[in-house]
């Protein structure tokens, strides 16, 4: 039997007015939240929420929130574990103690009678095996992803990944006191005028701790010291290989190369010559979601480091002693390694899999919500960060509706004024609207008139209806999915508590903003993304920064923008 767990009923508001002697209105069960995930998005969410507005429960296998960010230098032991993990319970602590937490994990999301299963494996219950039910009213789904071997064989058994390394264990109260460190601070970027946001690292260096990884990479130390091995051997347990030339991979290699030529090849002067690192990738380049000028870069500073990047080789397989890649022009190789690191993407946990069964995405890979970060097709269900994506609504699907709104004095045509009237509310609920406009081959709204009339016909600026669709023909290409980072996650987080502490009202006004629809502006405006830049910390002192409206700012002293805009 599978023991309910939902808590509450009449409980009245948290903060309840200490005046006891006027009579307390009956107040309505507050509704439950249950919030799926302790990462970014769900402690940003539960940071953010009023939490006397509902009865939420926290369920997550981990009783931390890990700062990613820092992970490559804690494995590489730059940063100590501890340093970068904040307890959950203190988090919710600060709301209260209002919120519960479940240390359990998610096994099965039942949409028809709004209940999830779980189960812990910290305990079990009377039943033996730690399985529990809980009700929501509504249900936030950020439980991440998580890594994605493709099925190459030997990953699982032979390669460590930069994803799940912390254990609690490492948590303890001097968290805090370090956590509070990761301060958030703002700076305004001259170019753009709008907001950077970042965090800060304060103890870049302290005792070396250990973590799975650091302790894998000075056994390779020891092994290849042992007085019976042959050079060879040596140098097949000093070779370390990272695949994946994202920006975790990439990072990753650097810190590890700083960790190598700084600390330990003072501790082991006889074998550091021998020491080789490869970063493996199977794309043209790595970094490629970065600008072309930082992708050369690394590369380069990578190569004059001596780290060896492999790009075109996509890696088919991992046995104990060698790792087997595949290049179209050179056919398959196989080399002998100490240590592997897999880091090539983010796959779709199997309990998603199936809820999104269920729910009529079986055919999709990622779990889809609306712009409100509503899960579609399913009654109170929402979900943030790297487990879901948004499915952005097209502009051509609903063209003339945007048409008849902007033809204000129904005149059958849009003037140049009526169509920049429109154009915020157009932005809000399409961005791949401004991102068209903002693309390299446009130039502004005259552009868009002209790619509707031909130059022949400047002169007449008003628009028919054919000649706007022909005008935003291309603009539902522009449509990008978010990338899968803390960034989003976060920010999606904040979001949706927001819309939370206004349920009442987002419940009124559904869909928004309803200028478009006819029936006056929302409140509610979809979610929408600011992109704050992306840092790559290259190793050496160097790093690498893209900041939005094109900045690109590499080398030293990027290097000291990160510790400006990390460090306070
Ligand atoms: P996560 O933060 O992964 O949180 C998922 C949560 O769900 C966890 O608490 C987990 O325990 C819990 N969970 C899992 N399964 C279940 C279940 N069945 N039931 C209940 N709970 C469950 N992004 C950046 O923007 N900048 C960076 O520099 C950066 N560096 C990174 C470095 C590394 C090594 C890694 C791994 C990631 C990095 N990222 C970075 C990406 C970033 O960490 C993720 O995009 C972000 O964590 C996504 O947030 P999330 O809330 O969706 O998932
Ligand atoms: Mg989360
Ligand atoms: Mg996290
Ligand atoms: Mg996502
Ligand atoms: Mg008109």
């Amino acid at each position: 039997m599978i023991r309910n767990c939902s808590s509450g009923g009449l409980v009245a508001y948290a903060d309840s007015r200490s005046d006891d002697s006027v009579e307390k209105p009956q107040l309505p069960p507050r509704k439950k939240v249950v919030v799926l995930g302790t990462g970014w998005g769900g402690t940003t969410f539960l940071r953010n929420l009023d939490s006397r507005l509902y009865d939420v429960q926290v369920i997550s296998p981990r009783n931390y929130f890990a700062f990613t960010p820092l992970l490559p230098s804690v494995t590489s032991g730059t940063v100590e574990p501890r340093s970068i993990v904040e307890p959950i319970r203190r988090v919710l602590a600060k709301k209260g103690g209002e919120i519960k937490f479940w240390e359990a994990e998610c096994f099965k999301i039942d949409p028809a009678n709004k209940k999830i299963h779980c189960r812990s494996s910290i305990g079990t219950n009377l039943d033996g095996n730690g399985e529990f039910l809980v009700d929501y009213d509504y249900l936030v789904v950020a439980v991440g992803a998580r890594v994605n071997t493709f099925n190459t064989p030997g990953v699982v058994e032979n390669c460590h990944f930069l994803k799940v390394i912390l254990h609690y264990e490492f948590m303890t109260w001097f968290s805090k006191i370090i956590i509070t460190n990761f301060c958030f601070i703002f700076i305004v970027s001259t170019l753009q005028g709008v907001l950077v946001c970042s965090y800060c690292p304060y103890t870049i260096t302290g005792s070396r701790g250990c973590s799975k990884i650091r302790r894998s990479v000075m056994d390779c130390f020891e092994r290849a010291s042992l007085p019976y091995l042959n050079e060879e051997e040596r140098k097949k347990n000093l070779h370390f290989v990272v695949v994946g030339g994202g920006p975790t991979g990439v990072e990753f290699a650097a810190s590890l190369h700083d960790f190598v030529t700084e600390d330990l090849s003072k501790l082991y002067p006889s074998v550091q010559h021998l020491v080789k690192i490869s970063l493996i990738e199977a794309a043209d380049h790595i970094l490629t979601m970065f600008d072309k000028r930082i992708t050369n870069f690394a590369e380069d500073k990578f190569g004059r480091d001596g780290i060896d990047v492999k790009t075109g080789y996509k890696v088919v397989k991992v046995s104990k002693d060698a790792i087997t890649m595949q290049n179209p022009a050179v056919g398959d190789i196989s080399v002998p390694y100490g240590m592997a690191v897999w880091s090539t993407g983010i796959g779709t946990r199997p309990f998603i899999v199936e809820f999104m069964k269920q729910i009529g995405q079986g055919n999709r890979r990622v779990l889809a919500t609306d712009e409100w970060l509503r899960v579609r097709e399913c009654d109170g269900v929402y979900a943030v960060g790297d487990c879901a994506t948004i499915n952005q609504r097209k502009v051509m699907e609903d063209i003339s509706e945007i048409f008849r709104v902007a033809d204000k004095d129904k005149s059958g045509t849009l003037t140049v004024k009526e169509i920049q009237d429109i154009l915020e509310d157009i932005f809000v609920r399409y961005p791949q609207v401004q991102l068209y406009l903002k693309s390299k081959q446009m130039n502004g709204i005259a552009d868009l008139l002209r790619t509707a009339k031909g130059d022949a016909e400047k002169e007449s600026m008003e628009l028919n209806i054919e000649e706007f669709k022909k005008a935003l023909s291309l603009v539902d290409s522009q449509v990008k999915f978010l990338p899968a980072t803390a960034q989003v996650a976060s920010q999606q987080g904040q979001y949706l508590a927001r819309c939370f502490n206004k349920m009442k009202d987002a419940e009124e006004n559904p869909e928004g903003p309803i200028r478009i629809r006819g029936e006056g502006r929302h409140r509610f405006l979809p979610f929408r993304y600011r992109h704050l830049g992306q840092f790559a910390p290259l190793g050496g002192e160097q790093t690498a920064a893209q900041l939005p409206g094109d900045w690109i700012s590499i080398g030293h002293s990027s290097q000291w923008l990160w510790y400006s805009v990390y460090a306070t």
